[in-house]
């Protein structure tokens, strides 16, 4: 007689997590399963599938090991239903168990999925985050203006982390303005830990490669870990080798050089193998130990406790129509050059070109390059989030959409930032070596050769002045824009327009 059929989700590869917890292998079956819904609602990046799969089918070894009847369907299996209810229903057919548990997912696509499954699916609560849903609730009870800041000092508050008594360590919240520097070539030495695929991942490979081979994204170079043990090392190397001079250079970009000094942890942790808790204990131990100075480890922390956290929160707490916002009314169809179309901005072309080749790039590539253009560029911002959610290896919805929607797009109207990322040509050219060889001239601000984003800037800001000029941290912008000449201005909003009828859209 079977107690409870308990799902594990791919991205709930945590031995931890609260329905194992809770749990009894001698009672309990557990149900994971590959199906094509999941697999295809969006044009996922090979490597995120084979990531996915793979891990799913080691944890799912892993559980064996342990004393778990693991009930798996592999995606190529015979006759493997398509959907994660479908394959609880196959379960529940077959051993009539008094009930069905799973961890609330973190996509309300899918929460609406398993709240409308006939075989009645009891959720519990994701509590592998510092916040829970009502914790995060209420901390936005009541305030005018959500800001990630006041919510990573009351989490820094909770958590103990980098804490001196009531103080913060070193005696400052946040230590950004030291977080600035480009990167110099001299100094790079690390990158992110590589791991040799397995028996396991080269068969998920194969079928990932029959199956997905013509989404965007390549396959080939398959270096990410898999499992727990894999991740666990991928977190101690990072900290050894990466974290101290990660506050450094947070915000630099090189080309050919992906990674820099950020860990492509997020992956492990999106995915369940690492917890954010000891991945933030790992840091301040270091920090404690002397070997990573305080503007590494915070920012560092600071990323995860604050900003991963804060994401969360946001996701959950504006509900399913959040990822449909468009308060700029935004249309344009995605550029056909964010799937791989050749182009002249180098820029742009590294970061689809690294997204296309490793499913990552790290988070000011994501902010100020493709998530920069698009914005300037009025691109549809629903278009946007699917790109996003589709190309990257940490990408599921709960982290990916408030990021896009909010952060990079401003769609959601300042929930997430009170002022739109944009900039023009010279942030890049200041954090990054993409423009020296460009086509274009970062220096050139009109005419000629002028760098798109220079041009589609001032458009951007012109057309949505209306809702900006009285933004207090615009005003100067803004002031620059007035002074200039009648006829510069003119002359950049039409040569802004005709770079715009130029883009080639679509897949
Ligand atoms: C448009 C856009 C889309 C994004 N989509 C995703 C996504 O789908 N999944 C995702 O995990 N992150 C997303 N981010 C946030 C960030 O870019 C990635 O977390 C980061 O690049 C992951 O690489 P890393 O582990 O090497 O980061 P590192 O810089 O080495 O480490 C920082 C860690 O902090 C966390 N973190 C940092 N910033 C954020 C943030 N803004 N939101 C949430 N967590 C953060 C991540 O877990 C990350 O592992 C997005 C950012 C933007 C601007
Ligand atoms: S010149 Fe402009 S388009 Fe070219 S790399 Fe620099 S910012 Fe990008």
């Amino acid at each position: 007689m079977v107690r409870r059929v308990i799902l594990v989700l791919g991205d709930q590869l945590s031995p931890d997590l609260a329905v194992l917890r809770d749990g009894d292998p001698e009672q309990d079956v557990v149900v994971m399963a590959e199906v094509a819904d999941e697999a295809g609602y969006v044009p996922h990046h090979p490597k995120k599938i084979a990531l996915i799969f793979s891990a799913m089918r080691h944890f799912a070894e892993e559980l064996r090991e342990g004393g778990w009847d693991v009930r798996y369907f592999r995606l190529d299996g015979d006759e493997a239903p398509r959907s994660i209810c479908g394959a609880l229903m196959r379960v529940v057919q077959d051993l009539s168990p008094e009930e069905v548990v799973a961890v609330e997912p973190g996509e309300w696509r899918l929460i609406d999925a398993l709240e409308a499954c006939p075989v009645g699916v009891r959720m519990v609560e994701d509590d592998r985050f510092y916040a829970s849903h009502k914790r995060f609730e209420d901390w936005a009870d009541g305030r005018k203006e959500l800001r990630m800041e006041w919510f990573y000092r009351e989490m820094r508050r909770e958590s103990g982390l980098l804490m001196e008594g009531s103080d913060p360590a070193g005696g400052k919240w946040n230590y950004d303005k030291e977080n600035r520097k480009p990167a110099e070539r001299s100094l790079l030495q690390a990158k992110p830990m590589e791991f040799t695929p397995d028996a396991i991942t080269e068969e998920v490979l194969a079928l990932v490669g029959d199956r997905f081979g013509e989404n965007f994204g390549s396959l080939d170079g398959f270096v990410f870990g898999v499992t727990r043990g894999q991740a666990r090392r991928a977190l101690s190397h990072f900290v050894k080798t990466q974290l101290p001079e990660f506050g450094d250079y947070q915000d630099a970009m090189l080309r050919d050089e992906p990674f820099l000094n950020h860990g492509v942890l997020s992956i492990y942790m999106n995915i369940g193998l690492l917890s954010p808790r000891e991945v933030c204990a790992a840091a301040e131990a270091a920090w404690k130990a002397g070997d990573v100075p305080i503007n590494s480890a915070e920012g560092f922390i600071r990323q995860i406790l604050g900003w991963r956290e804060y994401i969360r929160g946001i996701y959950f707490l504006k509900g399913p129509d959040y990822v449909a916002s468009n308060t700029l009314e935004q249309g344009r169809d995605l550029p056909a050059l964010y799937w791989g179309a050749e182009t002249d901005m180098t820029c742009l072309r590294e970061a689809v070109a690294q997204t296309r080749d490793l499913a990552y790039a790290h988070h000011i590539q994501r902010l100020m390059v493709t998530g920069n253009f698009a914005l300037l560029a009025g691109v549809d911002p629903a278009q946007v989030h699917e790109w996003y959610l589709a190309v990257y290896a940490d990408a599921f919805e709960w982290v990916e959409a408030p990021n896009t929607v909010g952060m990079s797009q401003w769609a959601d109207g300042g929930v997430v930032a009170s002022k739109p990322y944009v900039s023009s040509g010279s942030y890049i050219n200041k954090m990054s070596d993409y423009c020296s060889g460009c086509a274009y001239s970062v220096d050139t601000k009109v005419g000629e050769g002028a760098c798109p984003f220079n041009l589609l800037y001032w458009h951007f800001l012109d057309r949505h002045r209306d809702r900006f000029k009285g933004n207090r941290r615009m005003g100067v912008v803004y002031s620059s824009w007035d002074k200039m000449a009648e006829d510069k201005r003119r002359q950049i909003l039409s040569e802004a327009e005709d770079f715009l009828d130029g883009l080639e859209t679509g897949y």
